[in-house]
């Protein structure tokens, strides 16, 4: 299994997550980020890593030496040198940089979705002007959500514009990035599908999940989705349709959503592994992690292998924020430790508050007792589960 040697653009916790999944498999990896301790980096001692930055042509070009196949952790690379480093070398590169070139744009993203008729709210390029804001208020009314098209995550390139007198807030907090305007979705959940898409262009997709953001963070995830089965199908349908529209093998993430009525527009997609699919590595048969490597490497993706471990399991998946007091996160890990049914992941960074540092997936028969063994590790409950 370790003919080829898989090189990732980015260090941090998905990256480290792809080399825990490798290393099980004997694939090797090599890692480009800043910095000697990045996450990724920690966890793999038999290569000689890239320090550099995945925006970097020459660090791109370094860590393509000692590669086969490059892929991502991250969208946010540059992507005219992934295409010139993979027409100069023939290093294999998934998704492709064409596929990372339009995702890691929000708007261009959400233009190819139209163009493959994926539903997506109504979306308006628009210039940094307060005239220019007041119109498009005009068009999609109030509230709409202003965005950064590039080098958004986590909710800090977007801005809820509630009226006409926060045109001119918006502006300031998104100052100088290139803007559009998204209709508000009146959404009653948030949902979201992992599908992996092989070297020869099969798709397949994981359970529809439900994530709930804090502060534009996704905080938990319940797999299954608590929705109906047309849903939780129609949800995979989707998130296929749409994976299946770009080009180049690996796993995506597909954020939805879920409108009353039952309507589904899709919001937006991960070209990687994605927080929403954490909950896979202890609830389904193959996990996102391994998922991916399998499909860059062209390993077998069998009958079956993006399927819950039973029909009866229920995931939760809890992430671990940095608290407010330094390392205050850890007595959330010592309450999790201390049950049956519950993981912990840490991911080796150092502790800053709202900081994503780990997660927590909780695995049971039923949802129910699933919230059970949630609401003692958060301390809402002192009936320690069984
Ligand atoms: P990440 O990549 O970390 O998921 P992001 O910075 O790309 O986040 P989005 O996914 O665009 O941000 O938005 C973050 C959250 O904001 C969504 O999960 C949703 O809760 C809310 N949101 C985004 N767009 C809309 C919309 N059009 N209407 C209502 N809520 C929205
Ligand atoms: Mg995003
Ligand atoms: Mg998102």
């Amino acid at each position: 299994m370790d003919s080829k040697v898989v090189g990732i653009l980015g260090g941090g916790q998905l990256g480290r997550m792809l080399v825990e999944a490798a290393n099980r498999l004997n694939i090797n990896t090599v890692v480009l980020e800043k910095g000697e301790l990045a996450p990724a980096k920690q966890i793999n001692a038999i290569s000689e890593h890239i320090d550099g930055s995945f925006t970097n042509l020459d660090d791109i070009k370094k860590l393509a030496k000692k590669c086969d196949v490059l892929t991502v952790e991250i969208e946010h690379v540059n992507t005219d040198a992934l295409k010139q480093v993979q027409k100069e070398t023939g290093v294999e590169v998934h998704p492709s940089p064409e596929t990372l070139e339009i995702i890691k744009d929000k708007f261009a993203q959400k233009e190819h979705l139209l163009k493959y008729n994926i539903p997506i709210a109504e979306s308006v390029s628009v210039e940094s002007t307060e005239p220019a804001l007041l119109s498009v208020g005009e068009k999609l009314g109030y509230p709409f959500m202003l965005k950064s098209k590039t080098e958004a995550y986590d909710g800090r390139g977007n801005f809820v514009v509630k009226d006409k007198s926060h045109v001119k807030e918006a502006l300031e907090f998104l100052n100088d990035r290139p803007l559009y305007a998204e209709k508000w979705a009146p959404f009653t959940k948030e949902l979201a599908v992992m599908v992996v898409r092989s070297l020869d262009n099969k798709v397949y997709s994981y359970p529809t999940v439900e994530t709930v953001q804090q502060n534009n963070i996704c905080h938990i995830v319940y797999a299954p989705a608590r929705v109906n089965d047309t849903v939780q199908e129609e949800a995979q349908v989707l998130a296929r349709k749409a994976v299946a529209s770009f080009t180049g093998a690996g796993i995506f993430g597909v954020e939805m959503f879920l409108l009353p009525g039952n309507k589904l527009l899709l919001n937006e997609i991960a070209p990687r592994p994605h927080n929403s699919g954490h909950y896979t590595i202890d609830a389904c048969v193959t996990s996102q992690f391994e998922a991916h490597i399998r499909a860059i490497t062209g390993l077998p993706m069998p009958k079956g292998f993006t399927c819950l471990s039973t029909p009866d399991t229920h995931a939760i998946m809890l992430n671990i924020l940095g608290a407010d007091k330094p390392n205050g996160e850890i007595e959330l890990c010592k309450r999790a430790l201390s049950i049956p049914n519950a993981s912990v992941y840490l991911y080796g960074k150092s502790t800053r508050p709202g900081r994503k540092m780990g997660h927590i997936n909780i695995v049971s028969e039923s949802m129910d007792d699933c919230e059970r063994r949630l609401a003692y590790i958060r301390g809402e409950s002192e009936k320690t589960p069984e």
